[in-house]
């Protein structure tokens, strides 16, 4: 599924074609990827994959070394108890984790934030059967408060995306697919992307 099709050249632009092409860029979307990721997890013997199981908190075993407290385990949101010998926290940007652990106390914040500041506005479109646009470029375009930006997907897909600061408020109407639309035809380079899919 995640294999390149290579009779279908992803642009006629070669350095566009180098940059999306060099090794460590997969041109896919995120879902494709975690549905990929979530089927190999699934195969390995003894993983179970759990869905929609969130944790809320952090289970506390008797203490081993003085002052520190000792984890054995998590609590789901259904009030389920699950042991575990080593908790690896993979979950995320927004994650709960720092929360959790000052619910326990003790523990020292060494949590290390950093906010980039950019807000993505983004939508797929899929090839309608025509291929892609004649004039195959990915082009990206900035102008003073806004980046606009084509990307390649896989299985003939793509997405356009404006990105804006996160901390500009009146941009955030972007939101609204309307809206977006009409930002996104200040931008006649897209428009045979926009209408392709
Ligand atoms: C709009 C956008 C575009 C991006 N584009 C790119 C790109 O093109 N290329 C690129 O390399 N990176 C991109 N990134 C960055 C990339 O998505 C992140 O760096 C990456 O997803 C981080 O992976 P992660 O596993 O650390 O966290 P996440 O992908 O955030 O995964 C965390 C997981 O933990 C789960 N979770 C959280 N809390 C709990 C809880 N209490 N209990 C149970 N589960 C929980 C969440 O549901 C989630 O599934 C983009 C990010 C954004 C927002």
């Amino acid at each position: 599924m995640l294999e390149r099709d290579p009779t279908e050249p992803p642009t006629t632009g070669r350095e566009a074609r180098e940059s999306w092409e060099r090794p460590g860029v997969s041109r896919l979307r995120r879902p494709v990827l975690e549905f990929a990721v979530a089927i190999a997890a699934a195969r390995i013997p003894g993983v179970t994959v759990r869905r929609g199981d969130g944790i809320v908190r952090f289970v506390l075993g008797s203490e081993q070394i003085s002052g520190v407290p000792h984890l054995v385990g998590v609590e789901t949101r259904d009030g389920e108890v699950l042991h575990a010998d080593l908790i690896v926290d993979a979950s995320g940007h927004n994650s709960t984790v720092p929360r959790m652990l000052a619910e326990i106390g003790q523990v020292r914040d060494t949590e290390d934030r950093a906010e980039a500041g950019f807000i993505y506005y983004a939508r797929h479109y899929r090839d309608s059967g025509r291929g892609l646009p004649e004039a195959a470029q990915w082009p990206l375009l900035h102008q003073e408060t806004l980046t606009a930006g084509c990307l390649p997907g896989d299985n003939g897909t793509w997405s356009l995306i404006l990105v804006a600061s996160s901390h500009d408020r009146q941009l955030r109407a972007l939101r609204e697919v309307d809206a977006w639309e009409r930002a996104m035809e200040l931008f006649p380079e897209y428009a045979s992307w926009t209408q392709h899919g």
